[in-house]
């Protein structure tokens, strides 16, 4: 599938319903989300490989994953409405994709799905909770080789540090998070905010008693 058709794919799927502020539920676009996808698929990371996609939201990128030919997708999401939109993204999408019902913070939850080869994911940014993205960051390092995630334009330096001696910034892409007038607390129609697409590595060979 080309880069074109996949983002037109994902241009068709529901947003939202009930967006929830507290959990910082921002569709990805579907034109970033095709980019991260593509991104991974080049690198060998999406095509036959198992991927989550932590919060999955309404499935923008698992349901992308699926299409790109992933051998095994799963979503996990805290919040079940937003579990019933993207049942409903797959069913629309013929895709194959299950969903996982859970919080991200839950101790047990690295034992409950076990590992898998990539995560892809766009995390809160941390607008409504200060650091809400450091639980994905440390489940995907516990769970996949390869990480994907959005973070904010400039956050490169800090997930340096926060993932010192677990994992390394393989690559770094820029991009645009055009952001809808969803909340009452938004100014304007559009918001853009910039955003980096960074690739993590975990780190394999750490000596565990480190
Ligand atoms: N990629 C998705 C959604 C991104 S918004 C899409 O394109 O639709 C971030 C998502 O993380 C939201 O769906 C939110 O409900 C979910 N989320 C927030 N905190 C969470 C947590 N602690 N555990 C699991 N999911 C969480």
């Amino acid at each position: 599938m080309k880069l074109k058709h996949l983002e037109m794919a994902l241009q068709r799927l529901s947003g939202f319903s009930r967006p929830r502020a507290a959990l910082e539920q921002y569709q990805t676009p579907a034109p970033l989300a095709a980019r991260l996808l593509y991104h991974a698929l080049m690198k060998g990371d999406i095509e036959g490989k198992s991927v989550y996609d932590l919060g999955c939201g309404t499935g923008v990128l698992a349901i992308g994953a699926a299409l790109l030919g992933a051998a095994k997708v799963r979503g996990i999401e805290i919040d079940q409405n937003a579990v019933d939109t993207a049942e409903a993204n797959v069913a629309l999408k013929g895709t194959d994709v299950e969903f996982i019902v859970a919080d991200v913070r839950d101790a047990a939850l690295p034992g409950r799905i076990g590992t898998c080869d990539t995560v892809i994911m766009n995390p809160p940014f941390g607008a409504q909770q200060d650091h809400a993205d450091r639980p994905f960051i440390d489940l995907a390092l516990k769970t996949a080789s390869v990480t994907y995630g959005i973070f904010n334009a400039g956050s490169a330096q800090f997930i340096e540090t926060y993932t010192e001696g677990r994992a390394g910034i393989s690559e770094k892409v820029g991009g645009v998070f055009p952001i809808r007038r969803t909340f009452s607390f938004h100014k304007k129609d559009v918001q853009d905010i910039e955003v980096e697409i960074l690739r993590l590595t975990s780190c394999r060979n750490r000596n565990p008693k480190a």
